[in-house]
């Protein structure tokens, strides 16, 4: 008996995270003629709203693909523009969009969830929350998940899209390798009436002297993020530092540089201030797929945010799962999917790496990075250079082999 015999074609879908790969994933699914259920821990809008995020052009086409990608860009804010600048204000370069594509759209996490959740639930799509994902059995003719509150579920194939801490990656790969600190601490959110003028669609990112500030602002409201090199990470005093000692922290991180970063902090509330995380990726997961199992998201590829691109090959990584599952019996439709998608996540991720160092480098470093960087923008970031990352789109009707 061969291959194709051994694993037929799913039917039947348990989607396990109901995040940006999950309910991306269970609209190409269904789409795809199979029938998909998402479980996930928390009830919608339980969370953290969270600070801004950008969708690029390729994200925004990977949703185009199963329709969710109208309610996206009404719910932000088009950012077609980068500028990037030095902590004594002097502008090292700028990318804009390529022309004919989606702008990059920003917008609070939170939303960005909300928003998918809402386009899958409005397409049919089951979801289950108050659902922790613990274990799963490969019965050898389906999958049974089992859930923290000692319910279970089954169906022909399970897809983990469980983020960058993923219990799935650890049900199908236990010596999988765990999360990497990047040595910086992330912090972000909304603030109001800073004064500072309109950015007429750019985010504006400044490699200070000790630290890296973003922001964009759209009318009198800030969209902001902050990156604090943190050499040594102590998640204990993580967890216990307050919101006054991590603004009296970023003041002082940005002080010295030009740039409206201290009058937007002031204007930050406790309310509109995401939580500091410790800023990780994942260089290499080795083992995406076991049995009936496969991985997508942050759970197969966790990218660094400094490439701003998690969320967009989130969403590629499900559009194009699904394209494969519709076309061939499980176990190649998972060879397929992780072959197409590998070489270009990890690139992705690897680049990002690189920008990290950029935006932890010393004083030394950071002249150097000052003089050079103007040259290397203008050689090898332009929007042609990076073209295979933003222009990327999925043929969903190219039959997956
Ligand atoms: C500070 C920061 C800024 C970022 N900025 C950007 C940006 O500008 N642009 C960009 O493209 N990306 C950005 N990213 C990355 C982006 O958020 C992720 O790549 C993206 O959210 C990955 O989607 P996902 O669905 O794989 O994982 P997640 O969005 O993390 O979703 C995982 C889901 O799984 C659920 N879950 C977890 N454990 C279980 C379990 N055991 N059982 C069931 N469900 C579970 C979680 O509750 C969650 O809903 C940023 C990330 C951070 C941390």
């Amino acid at each position: 008996m061969n291959d194709k015999h051994l694993t037929p074609r799913a039917r039947t879908a348990i989607v396990i995270g109901g995040g940006v790969a999950g309910p991306v994933a269970a609209l190409a699914l269904q789409k795809a003629g199979i029938e998909p259920r998402v479980y996930e821990p928390y009830a919608p809008g339980t969370g953290s709203r969270g600070g801004p995020i950008t969708l690029a052009s390729n994200g925004q086409n990977a949703l185009a693909v199963v329709g969710a990608d109208r309610a996206v860009q009404e719910t932000g804010w088009s950012t077609p523009r980068m500028v990037i600048s030095s902590g004594t204000g002097k502008v090292l370069g700028a990318i804009d969009d390529l022309p004919g594509l989606p702008p990059r759209v920003t917008l609070p996490r939170g939303a960005l969830v909300e928003s998918l959740q809402h386009s899958a639930a409005e397409q049919g799509v089951p979801f289950h929350f108050g659902k922790r994902f613990v274990d799963a059995v490969d019965t050898g003719h389906s999958v049974i998940a089992q859930f923290d509150d000692h319910t279970t579920a089954e169906a022909d194939v399970l897809i983990g899209c469980d983020g960058i801490r993923s219990a799935v990656r650890r049900t199908i790969d236990p010596a999988a390798p765990e999360p990497r600190y990047t040595g910086l601490i992330g912090f972000g959110g909304y603030a109001d009436g800073s004064g500072v003028p309109d950015s007429g669609g750019a985010w504006h990112f400044i490699f200070g002297r000790r630290a890296f500030f973003g922001y964009v602002i759209q009318g009198d409201r800030a969209g902001w993020f902050a990156n604090l090199p943190v050499k040594h990470l102590d998640r204990e005093v993580l967890r216990h530092t307050g919101f006054e000692e991590w603004m009296a922290r970023l003041r002082a991180a940005f002080a010295d540089d030009a740039g409206p970063a201290l009058r937007i902090l002031d204007r930050v509330t406790p309310e509109e201030f995401a939580p500091a995380s410790p800023l990780e990726d994942v260089p290499h997961v080795p083992v995406w797929s076991k049995g009936r199992i496969a991985l997508i998201g942050d759970a197969a590829h966790a990218t660094s945010p400094s490439s701003g691109q998690g969320a967009s090959l989130a969403a590629e990584s499900a559009v194009e799962l699904a394209r494969c599952l519709r076309d061939l019996p499980v176990a190649q439709a998972f060879t397929a999917y992780e072959s197409g998608r590998r070489a270009r996540v990890e690139r992705i991720i690897a680049a990002a790496a690189r920008t990290n160092q950029s935006k932890a480098a010393g004083p030394i470093a950071a002249r150097i990075r000052d003089a050079v960087m103007p040259f290397v923008m203008e050689r090898f970031m332009t929007p042609e250079k990076s073209a295979w990352q933003y222009a990327h789109t999925i043929d969903w009707e190219a039959v997956a082999v």
